[in-house]
């Protein structure tokens, strides 16, 4: 199911070894002013970008890469994405896009023996993950993408400068790793990574009303029960200290 709505485009993860983040792209094509979330995995770039052209979306017409947050299986495919579509902008909110610019990969790799993990199989060298950062997203701001109003909410918890995307119009939620399907939630022992505040961005979800969940991994939702989000977060409070 490619098309979620007129304007939200997914691209399920092919995992491998290593998990694969789906791939979302947003914006009304006609607009040429697409964004692509979370280019995914290393070596899956060209998957995604094939699945975006068999879509009959334009590689061109994807002005900016938005980070739900920078961890390897969301940030690996970034260098293959920018290579086709070099012009295209990247914005993260600020509390990881500060790391990145100055080539701090704690973020990325979330643990030491992850990195040299990814790095032995991929071939990275340190500082692959260094990028400029067009955009830094702060949290409470509306973006004005693709001829749709996306509001930017702060979630950090999985990791420091998580994001979700919210469409009001539609109830669409995309949470990044915070909230998946089936009352799972993102890990919380990463660098940067936090019980408590993780619970309060839960709750900070569970205010919205969401109809469709569009999270990084496993199955995307698209008849939300109304409770679902305070559920899960009720469900995970005991270990969310
Ligand atoms: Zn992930
Ligand atoms: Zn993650």
């Amino acid at each position: 199911m490619p098309k979620i709505i007129d304007g939200v485009y997914f691209i399920p993860g092919q995992d491998e070894m290593m998990p694969d983040s789906h791939t979302y792209v947003l914006g009304n094509v006609s607009s040429e002013d697409l964004s692509l979330i979370d280019p995914g995995l290393a070596g899956k770039g060209r998957y995604k970008m094939e699945s975006i052209k068999k879509m009959g979306i334009a590689l061109k017409d994807i002005k900016r890469v938005i980070m739900t947050h920078t961890h390897f299986d969301h940030i690996g495919a970034l260098t293959e994405i920018r290579d086709k579509i070099p012009e295209a902008e990247l914005w993260i909110h600020t509390l990881e896009a500060t790391p990145i610019e100055r080539g701090d990969e704690r973020t990325v790799y979330g643990m030491e023996m992850f990195q040299q993990m990814c790095q032995m199989q991929y071939g990275f060298k340190p500082g692959a993950f260094t990028f400029r950062v067009d955009r830094k997203l702060e949290g409470g701001e509306t973006i004005e993408i693709g001829g749709m109003s996306w509001e930017v909410i702060h979630i950090p918890g999985h990791s420091m400068g998580s994001i979700a995307l919210y469409y009001k119009p539609k109830k669409i939620l995309i949470p990044g790793d915070v909230i998946y399907a089936d009352y799972a939630i993102g890990r919380f022992d990463l660098h940067g990574a936090d019980g408590a505040e993780l619970k309060k961005s839960l709750m900070r979800l569970a205010k919205l009303e969401a109809d469709i969940l569009l999270p990084g991994h496993n199955r995307i939702v698209t008849k939300l029960r109304s409770d679902y989000i305070l559920e899960t977060a009720r469900q995970w409070e005991p270990y969310l200290v």
